[in-house]
């Protein structure tokens, strides 16, 4: 059938049979798919949708539009010729049901009234129609009456069930089909009374008057708070409004050939083919929703039903058939009759996304396009990480930002060295700190999970662990860690070295004590331990068949920011084609420290020298490592970009220990000139202080030693019979002239090393300040690629402090919708990302062909990648464990000119 996709203005109520699937924005998810099954001829109860513009011109005026109650009262009345039974009829009654449906799915969020239509007159009615049903009769009109006040009227539900309690009570018993039609009877007119007396006028007679104050609640529920929260965090927009359904009712309560249930054509969980669903004789939905009776397994419908069973079957093979995904179903069979109350495009796992996806290509349903459409790289990253078994009874003792996932659990420790000593002993160690900072790497490195209680997820912390696929929980606020005591606080709880704790890196959870963990067989999978040819795991199977098509597909490259060759090999096996970011700083730590303090004291000439000509092996040492490793793939190495003083003590610490020292005559005169090297480096904004390139303008012969240990290691790879393509890279340029300045010299050492050893070294920037992407056409004549270096763009494109503003005020952005996720997480396209096209457009007018990526965090995040395919970049750089999602996105990206949401 074909879409009908116009809109006719002024339209607000549509008929199941003028719908169709492709209507969602307009008729919601659960009218458009009622109309498609109305359409598909399958049983489907008679009914209207309201649509969501409708909703938004209510939510917007205050009233209902123009027309709209005209249109309801048309749609009605053809409802009840086709039903052959009148709204309030007191003989022989049509009662409806109102229900919420907005585009996505909100499952519970918003508000359903059903029986309407019930008064006091028609009650009597629908007994005769039930064939004299007393019970059932009052049931409905007291459950319409529970509901209508509750969500309607705002009346308290408890008054409700308190009120059901004590007429069960009185009757000696917890079961509600234990009370007759006169218990029944009685507790409508004590449900009226709490109605009365909560809104200060009699239950509503009048089932047009019903109908109205039903649809005009089911709007409001957009705005419900339960709502809000659930869009903000499901990213769903806040001006899409909610349609409303008004369908006839059938009813699952009429005795023991009457039920109601749901239904999955594959499972959900898994992907597994077969039939999935639970099934509740003689109730109605909310019965199965409330859990008051137990369900059975949907094939028990066969011993009871079995031509309901039989038909249930069949159409849930032409849902999938026709929909061409797993559907979920809801349905209800009154007295034999099977009718479907709703269907979509089921949720399911990350796991099951993937396998099912591979099943449908199989069966022929869709092609492998389709396949990577319905997946995404965050399902792909969840699939990625190892998990916790949360089966059982663990409570979370603090909440941070989930700020690298994975889950890991541990004995705490509070320093770096502890983490070593312990971690080499064998333990699974947690490292708990304020916050980290660079020394604190080979703690990190020997620990299983990194906890903080400051920082948000572009701190020291979260980008090192990300970086090593480390499980990181940043920002823990409620932890009062006091690493001199070696102990940190917690909602009473006080935790010291060597407890145990568990962190989840994806939640952000912290528990006390060890949660059992599974690790990931995709990472298996990727790490070339598991087949994907040979192995009976159906997920890595279709992993392995979707990320086939995905770099067939893909025009973006992937890279990967990694440092040492240990994560650049793992990168390579994850699918990196280079290296887009080797940070050079940590190669100035450990013990090399002493180096970089010689470095700094030394007031110029030959201490300079030496202390250069010292690094420069060690630094080509770690070069020869990387090019090895990456063996002939680009790799971009960046100059040294951190302030210096972040490499000598912190003040205070120095400042006591000199003191100290003195106090007990000690000879301090080494302590004495660091310390004044770290007073006269001190900086109130060392973010925009003396960093970048600016280090290299200010110290000379830096950047000529890394220069030369970078240009002298490819050759000695080339040498040896390998290749090297290095890209060397200027941080935190802001004009073309320090770009220059550094090219001039930079230059001389290249041509000098590489001689005739056929290496090509390209020399290029990164725009991450907001002027060198305003001013990239100039920049471009000295650079030959940029890499935008998104972090410091949104830091000083926001002007927000990347250490700071995530844990200190996001929330509060958040929750006003200034935006819907932190910009250091996912590209702000129109400010950031403007610079980003700027940059790209004008770089490239100026040096076509100019090579293009992007290294800062953005590099790995879904949305983001689909911007930089689209901006047209050439690359992106992500951390290790990322690649894959980054490869899986920029094919999806390539894709996705068009097609279904897969949300
Ligand atoms: C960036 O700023 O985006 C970047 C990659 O550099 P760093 O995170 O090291 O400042
Ligand atoms: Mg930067």
């Amino acid at each position: 059938m074909a879409a009908k996709e116009e809109t006719v203005e002024g339209k607000y109520v549509y008929d199941f049979a003028e719908g169709n699937k492709d209507l969602k924005d307009l008729l919601g998810g659960k009218g458009a798919n009622l109309a498609e099954m109305t359409n598909l001829g399958l049983p489907v109860p008679p009914g209207f949708t309201i649509t969501t513009e409708a909703c938004k011109a209510y939510l917007m005026t205050g009233r209902e539009p123009d027309g709209l109650a005209g249109q309801i009262e048309a749609h009605l009345e053809s409802l009840e010729r086709e039903m052959g039974r009148r709204l309030g009829d007191p003989d022989d009654p049509l009662l409806v049901s109102v229900r919420s449906g907005a585009k996505f799915s909100m499952p519970g969020m918003m508000e359903t009234v059903l029986n309407v239509g019930l008064n006091d007159r028609s009650v009597i009615g629908l007994s005769t129609q039930a064939g004299g049903n007393d019970r059932f009769a009052w049931d409905s009109y007291r459950r319409l009456i529970q509901m209508f006040g509750k969500t309607v009227c705002e009346v308290p539900g408890e008054e409700f069930e308190h009120a059901l309690d004590e007429a069960k009570h009185a009757k000696g018993t917890q079961n509600d089909l234990d009370l007759d039609a006169d218990d029944l009877r009685a507790l409508v007119d004590a449900y009226k009374k709490i109605f009365a007396k909560h809104t200060g006028r009699e239950f509503p007679q009048e089932p047009r008057e019903q109908l109205d104050l039903a649809i005009r609640a089911v709007f409001d529920s957009w705005n419900a708070e339960r709502a809000i929260l659930y869009r903000r965090q499901e990213r769903i927009p806040a001006d899409l409004g909610t349609a409303v359904n008004v369908v006839t009712m059938v009813f699952g309560n009429l005795g023991p050939d009457s039920g109601t249930g749901v239904a999955f054509t594959r499972d959900p969980g898994s992907g597994a083919q077969g039939i999935y669903g639970d099934y509740l004789a003689n109730a109605q939905g909310e019965d199965v929703v409330a859990g008051i009776r137990n369900t059975v397994p949907l094939q028990e419908l066969e011993q009871l039903d079995k031509t309901s069973y039989d038909q249930l079957l069949g159409i849930m093979a032409r849902l999938e058939e026709h929909y061409k995904d797993l559907c979920d179903i809801e349905f209800t069979i009154e007295r034999g009759k099977l009718w479907m109350l709703q269907t979509r495009v089921g949720k399911r796992t990350a796991a099951a996304a993937f396998v099912i996806a591979g099943q449908l290509v199989d069966e022929g349903l869709i092609d492998l396009d389709e396949a990577l459409h319905r997946v995404n790289g965050a399902q792909l990253a969840q699939l990625m990480f190892p998990r916790f078994q949360l089966d059982h009874d663990f409570q979370p003792v603090a909440r941070g930002i989930g700020a690298s996932p994975g889950a890991a659990s541990g004995k705490v420790v509070f320093t770096s060295a502890r983490a070593v000593e312990l971690a080499a002993e064998g333990e699974s160690v947690i490292l708990v700190r304020r916050e980290t900072n660079p020394d604190d790497l080979n703690g990190m490195i020997a620990a299983k999970g990194i906890l903080t209680s400051r920082g948000g997820k572009t701190s020291h912390a979260a980008v090192v662990a990300r970086g090593m696929g480390k499980t990181c929980v940043s920002g823990a606020d409620e932890l009062e860690v006091n690493v001199p005591a070696k102990k940190f606080t917690v909602g009473g709880h006080t935790v010291g070295e060597g407890d145990v704790v568990s962190i989840d890196g994806t939640t952000g959870r912290v528990y006390l004590g060890e949660v059992p963990v599974t690790p990931s067989e995709v990472v298996q999978y990727f790490e070339g331990e598991l087949d994907p040819e040979t192995t009976d795991d159906p997920l890595v199977r279709a992993v392995h068949r979707i990320m086939t098509h995905a770099d067939a597909a893909r025009r973006l490259r992937v890279r990967t920011n990694a440092d040492t060759g240990a994560d650049a090999a793992r990168a390579r096996r994850f699918g990196a084609e280079g290296i887009g970011l080797c940070r050079t700083e940590h190669m100035f730590l450990g013990d090399r420290r002493e180096l970089v303090e010689r470095l700094i004291l030394a007031g110029g000439g030959r201490e300079r020298d030496e202390a250069l000509a010292a690094l420069l092996p060690l630094q080509r040492a770690d070069f020869v490592e990387i090019f090895r490793e990456m063996d002939g793939l680009p790799v971009t190495v960046r100059l040294i970009d951190p302030p210096l003083h972040e490499f000598l003590p912190p003040l205070e610490q120095l400042a006591v220990n000199v003191a100290v020292a003195q106090e007990r005559g000690e000879d301090v005169a080494k302590e004495e000139a660091l310390l004044s090297a770290v007073r006269r480096m001190h900086e109130e904004n060392p973010m925009l202080g003396l960093r970048g390139v600016r280090l290299g303008l200010v110290i000379p012969g830096l950047f000529a030693m890394q220069v030369r240990a970078i240009a002298e290691a490819a050759v000695a790879v080339a040498r040896d019979g390998g290749a090297a393509c290095p890209e060397i890279m200027v941080p935190l340029v802001g004009a073309v002239q320090e770009l220059e300045t550094v090219r001039a010299e930079a230059e001389k050492i290249i041509a000098e090393v590489v001689g005739d050893s056929g290496v090509d070294v390209l020399i290029g920037t990164m725009i991450e300040v907001p002027r060198a992407a305003l001013t990239a056409g100039q920049i471009a004549e000295a650079a030959e690629f940029f890499s935008f270096g998104t972090n410091d763009l949104t830091q000083m494109g926001w002007g927000f402090s990347r250490d700071d503003v995530e844990g200190a005020f996001f929330w509060r952005y958040l929750e006003l919708g200034i935006f819907g996720i932190s910009p250091f997480e996912s590209i702000d396209a129109d400010g950031v990302g403007r610079l980003v096209r700027i940059a790209a457009e004008e770089g490239r007018a100026a040096r076509p062909g100019l090579k293009l990526g992007v290294c800062g965090e953005h590099g790995g995040d879904p949305d983001s990648v689909h911007f930089f395919h689209e901006v047209g970049l050439d690359y992106v750089s992500c951390s290790p464990f990322r690649v894959p999602v980054a490869r899986l996105e920029a094919g999806r990206a390539a894709i996705s000119t068009t097609g279904s949401d897969s949300r």
